[in-house]
């Protein structure tokens, strides 16, 4: 695997835009931010100077960019950010699997499960909200 060289993003320098609709990015003034002249997105130099982070609300987690000198590359270390919301779910869904191999067993007892999965449905979403808070 060819490890790229990231070079420091230079904020007077012209960069196209990473949303592949051959937008370039323009500086915003006063700010440490680039927008776009095609997608609208708005695009947030971190402190280091070396990623550029979307500025978004529609995802989950945040998408991020290395300039490589001749394009952008997606930051790897940025997908982090959707590993707990994918520990939630995945413990979601054994839960459910494991609490439905239950129900199979005592079909009296589907009611009481019913219950279960609603308890745990608040807990899940208690911890996401929690989460996404914790982001901020
Ligand atoms: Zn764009």
């Amino acid at each position: 695997m060819r490890t790229y060289k990231s070079q420091k993003i230079d904020h007077q320098a012209d960069y196209p835009c990473p949303c592949r609709r051959s937008g370039r990015l323009n500086p915003i003034t006063l700010t440490e931010a680039f927008g776009c002249d095609r997608c609208q997105q708005i695009f947030v130099v971190q402190e280091d100077g070396y990623v550029m982070e979307q500025l978004s609300t529609h995802y989950p987690y945040k998408r991020a960019w290395r300039w490589t000198g001749q394009q952008w590359r997606l930051d790897q270390s940025s997908l982090n950010f959707s590993y707990p919301s994918l520990i939630v779910m995945t413990a979601f869904v054994l839960m459910a699997f494991f609490l439905l191999l239950a129900a199979i067993q005592s079909p009296q007892g589907v009611q009481a499960i019913a219950q279960i999965l609603i308890t745990v449905g608040v807990f899940v979403f208690l911890g996401l909200v929690f989460w996404l808070a914790a982001r901020r």
